[in-house]
């Protein structure tokens, strides 16, 4: 579960993690009065307005500004809120910002140079030790950096059992080339940093960038955290946090009803039972020449009803051009399924596009003439060679 960056900077703080302070605002009013509030309480003259999206690179695409008076606050917010803002991570239509975050400025002048970091947590898979990867280039693209100067990416693996120890927080910020006040500020950072993401079964912290401020304080200028999901059951509360406006919208209404949907770019929906077939499914298409357009999991109990949902969901994506439901019947009965395929298809109406049907299992030869006989314009095949070649039949 992705968490909006004004979400993650608090829940980041709430373990000590140093941040920049801000407040959120769903209008230009409420943009002016958080923007007065911050000058308040931290003194700040100028402020950021930044665009709550999920999605990255907002700086890029216009979606985060510099105010230096209320008036501009009052403006830029007008212009941000509402707005699609296109990024390098979002799609060309871009995404609908509903909300504003109002900072203070960070990047005031001083006595010291403010110098940008990337830090981020993840587990390494290879290893199965969560890391902490950082590098001095923060505050740009971290693809490119990893790409043109990999030696600037630096790595810090944690030792599960002990957690991180405070001589490798030391090496982090030695890394970073910090000394004096800012090399402790970095220490008490990295160590608040991992604490959080391990209390909060995060499977991502990105934090592009750290700041170092020219007053030598270190502090999270941006947050993009990711939580674990299948966590979620020991943290009642995080719920709250989720913003299903920034979902797929079919993803979560299959996952309103229980079924597990994963939308995908290309052109030929899936229906299966169970993920290794949903693979193998998908592994199929690709051979046929297709792009599966979803993964679509029925699970266990593909009954009528559940495979019209499921028909209703992939036909709700204008790309598919073609449907292939795999299927296999242990549990439940290849005539079962095919019953409810029928069915699904009876009650829709009419489905535009071509549907291949592979049932193998338990009687599959009944479900088979079933479906032959329904006298609809749905392909059944058994082999999984024939339904290959019936998927590139029906593209070409
Ligand atoms: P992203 O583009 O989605 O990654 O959004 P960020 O939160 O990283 O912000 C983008 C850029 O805005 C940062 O890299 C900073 O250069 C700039 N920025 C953020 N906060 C401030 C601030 O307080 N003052 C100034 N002058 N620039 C800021
Ligand atoms: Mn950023």
């Amino acid at each position: 579960m992705n968490l909006h960056e004004y979400q993650g900077k608090d829940l980041l703080n709430s373990f000590g993690v140093e941040i920049q302070r801000g407040i959120v605002a769903q209008t230009p009013a409420e943009a002016v009065a958080a923007a007065k509030k911050l000058t308040e309480d931290t003194g700040t003259g100028w402020h950021v307005i930044k665009a709550q999206v999920h999605a990255g690179g907002r700086g890029k695409g216009g979606g985060v500004k510099l105010a230096k008076n209320l008036g501009e606050v009052e403006q830029i917010a007008g212009d941000i809120i509402g707005m699609h803002l296109v990024t390098p991570q979002t799609s060309a239509e871009g995404k609908l910002v509903n909300q504003v975050l109002v900072c203070e400025d960070v990047y005031y002048p001083g006595e010291n140079e403010t110098s940008e970091f990337y830090i981020s947590v993840l587990l390494n898979r290879g290893t199965g030790k969560n890391m902490i990867m950082y590098s001095t280039e923060g505050g740009m693209d971290i693809e490119a950096v990893a790409e043109n100067t990999p030696h600037l990416i630096f790595n810090e693996e944690v030792e599960p059992s002990t957690g991180l120890l405070p001589f490798q927080a030391r090496r982090v910020a030695f890394n970073l080339g910090l000394s004096g006040k800012a090399f402790k500020q970095m220490t008490k950072f990295v160590t608040a940093l991992y604490t959080a993401y391990v209390k909060t079964d995060s499977s991502l912290f990105e934090i592009n960038p750290v700041l170092k401020t020219s007053d030598d304080r270190v502090i999270a200028v941006d947050a993009k955290v990711t939580i674990d999901e299948n966590a979620l059951f020991r943290h009642k509360d995080y719920e709250a946090l989720r913003d299903i406006r920034e979902e797929n919208a079919v993803e979560v209404e299959a996952k309103a009803v229980g079924l597990s949907y994963v939308d995908l770019d290309g052109n030929v929906g899936c229906m299966v039972n169970g993920a290794g077939l949903a693979m193998a499914t998908m592994d199929l298409i690709k051979q046929a020449g297709g792009e599966p357009a979803n993964f679509l999991d029925v699970g266990g109990t593909a009954d009528a009803e559940r495979v019209e949902i499921a028909f209703n969901l992939i036909l709700k994506d204008p790309s598919v051009k073609a449907i292939l439901v795999n299927i296999f019947g242990g549990i439940v009965r290849c005539d079962r399924v095919a019953q409810g395929i029928i069915d699904a298809y009876k009650s829709i109406g009419t489905i535009e596009v071509p549907i291949i049907v592979r049932l193998e299992g338990t009687n599959a030869d009944i479900a088979k003439k079933l479906i032959d006989d329904s006298g609809l314009d749905v392909h059944s095949v058994v082999e999984f060679q024939e339904a290959a070649d019936k998927v590139q039949e029906v593209l070409a």
